[in-house]
C-alpha cells in the first residue's frame, strides 16, 4: 500500500465527471447523482485502495422530460454510528484538531488505564459516564473542546514564534486557576457523584462468575496476603482460588468448558496476558509448568496457621498457597491481544493524492 501509495503521488491527474440530476415529479423533486471516471490517472495506482465509485446515468439534458415507469416506495432505516475504535478515536481527535501526534495515543491510553473505556469497540464504562455527567455539571469548562484547541493552537503559535512563550503561559494560568478554583469549591458534590459509580465499576470487574459450588457470585477479594477469588456466599460457602500475583486480573465472563469454573484474562507488565481457568486443579492446567509444591493451593485443604486469629476472609491463606497458581499461570502463556496497541505512523505524502482530483461538474 505503501509503494502504491508513493506511486500514485506521482501521477498524473484523474478527471471524473460528476452529475446531478433533479427531477420534478408532482409536488416533490427527486434528486440522482452520476460519477464516472474519464481519465483514472493516479487511481490506476491506487488500486484497489482508491475509493470511488461508479455511477452511470443515462444520457439528459437540462429541461428534458421524462417518463416514469414505475413509482416504487421504500422504507429505509439509517444506521447508527459504529462505535469508535483505538485508531478511529485517534482519527477524530485529529480532526478536531485536539492533541498532537505525540500525545493522542497516550490521551486514549489513559481512558483506558483509568477504567473509564473498555473493550475493542470502544465503550465508555459507568464510572467514565458518571465522571463526564460530574463534570459537565459542575464545571462543565474542562470538558470545553474549544478551551483545549485554544491551547493546542497557542503551543503551535509559540512554535511558529508568533506569539511569546509567556504571554501564553500568564493566559493559561489565569484561565486554569479560575477553573480549578471553581472545581475546588464542587469538589464534595463531585465526589459524592463519583463514588457510586467507582463502586458499580469495581465491583462489576471484581465479579468473576458463579460458584460451582453454590451459585453465589465468585468475586476478587482482599486479604493480607494479597488478592484471591472467593464466594459471596461466605460464611456457607468456603471456596477459594488462588490468582497470580503482581496481575492485573479481568473477569471474562466466561465458564470453562473442561470444568465449569469461570475464567479470567490475566495482564501483567510486560508480558503477554493470557486466559486461565480458575480451578488450580482443572484439567486445561495439566501441563502447566511445574508440580506445585505444596499442597496447600487447593482450597479447603490447607491449614489454619498464623492468619486464624485474624477475622480475614481468607484465613487459610498463605503466600505460598498463590505461588504454584502463579508459577504455573507464567508458564503458559495463551496470545490475548491488548485492547489498545500503539498506532502506527503511516507515512503520508504531503499532498494526498485525493485533493488533486480535479471535478468537472455538469450541470444541476
Ligand atoms: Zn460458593
Ligand atoms: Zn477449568
Amino acid at each position: 500500500m505503501i509503494v502504491k501509495r508513493f506511486l500514485a503521488t506521482l501521477a498524473p491527474e484523474a478527471k471524473r465527471i460528476r452529475m446531478d440530476v433533479v427531477l420534478h415529479l408532482g409536488q416533490e423533486d427527486y434528486a440522482a447523482q452520476g460519477a464516472r471516471t474519464v481519465e483514472p490517472g493516479w487511481h490506476a495506482f491506487y488500486a484497489p485502495y482508491t475509493k470511488v465509485e461508479e455511477v452511470t446515468l443515462p444520457p439528459l439534458e437540462e429541461g428534458h422530460a421524462v417518463h416514469a415507469d414505475k413509482l416504487e416506495k421504500i422504507q429505509k432505516e439509517t444506521q447508527p454510528p459504529k462505535r469508535y475504535t483505538a485508531a478511529s478515536i485517534i482519527k477524530a481527535l485529529e480532526s478536531k484538531n485536539l492533541g498532537t501526534k505525540a500525545t493522542r495515543a497516550s490521551i486514549v491510553q489513559t481512558l483506558f488505564d483509568r477504567n473509564y473505556l473498555s473493550g475493542k469497540s470502544i465503550q465508555v464504562t459507568p464510572l467514565g459516564l458518571q465522571v463526564e455527567q460530574a463534570l459537565e455539571k459542575n464545571v462543565p469548562e474542562i470538558l470545553s473542546e474549544a478551551m483545549t484547541r485554544q491551547f493546542e493552537e497557542e503551543m503551535e503559535a509559540i512554535e511558529q514564534q508568533k506569539i511569546t512563550k509567556d504571554a501564553v503561559v500568564q493566559d493559561g494560568r489565569e484561565e486554569l486557576e479560575k477553573i480549578l478554583t471553581q472545581f475546588k469549591e464542587k469538589e464534595g458534590p463531585i465526589g459524592q457523584e463519583l463514588v457510586s459509580a467507582l463502586r458499580q465499576t469495581q465491583s462489576a470487574a471484581n465479579v468473576l462468575g458463579p460458584c460451582k459450588a453454590c451459585g453465589k457470585s465468585l468475586a476478587i477479594r482482599k486479604s493480607q496476603y494479597g488478592f484471591f477469588v472467593g464466594c459471596t456466599g461466605y460464611p456457607d460457602c468456603r471456596t477459594l482460588y488462588p490468582l497470580p500475583r503482581e496481575a492485573l486480573i479481568k473477569p471474562l465472563n466466561k465458564i470453562c468448558d473442561s470444568c465449569g469454573t469461570p475464567t479470567v484474562s490475566v495482564h501483567r507488565k510486560g508480558k503477554r496476558s493470557f486466559t486461565m481457568c480458575l480451578d488450580p486443579k482443572c484439567k486445561t492446567k495439566e501441563n502447566w509448568g511445574q508440580k506445585p509444591t505444596t499442597p496447600a493451593s487447593t482450597p479447603g485443604s490447607s491449614t489454619v496457621s498464623s492468619a486464624a486469629t485474624k477475622p480475614s476472609l481468607a484465613p487459610s491463606f498463605s503466600p505460598t498457597a498463590t505461588s504454584p497458581g502463579s508459577s504455573a499461570a507464567s508458564a503458559s502463556p495463551a496470545p490475548f491481544s491488548k485492547p489498545l496497541s500503539k498506532p502506527r505512523r503511516r507515512a503520508a505524502p504531503k499532498t494526498p493524492p485525493e485533493s488533486s482530483t480535479p471535478r468537472i461538474d455538469y450541470g444541476d
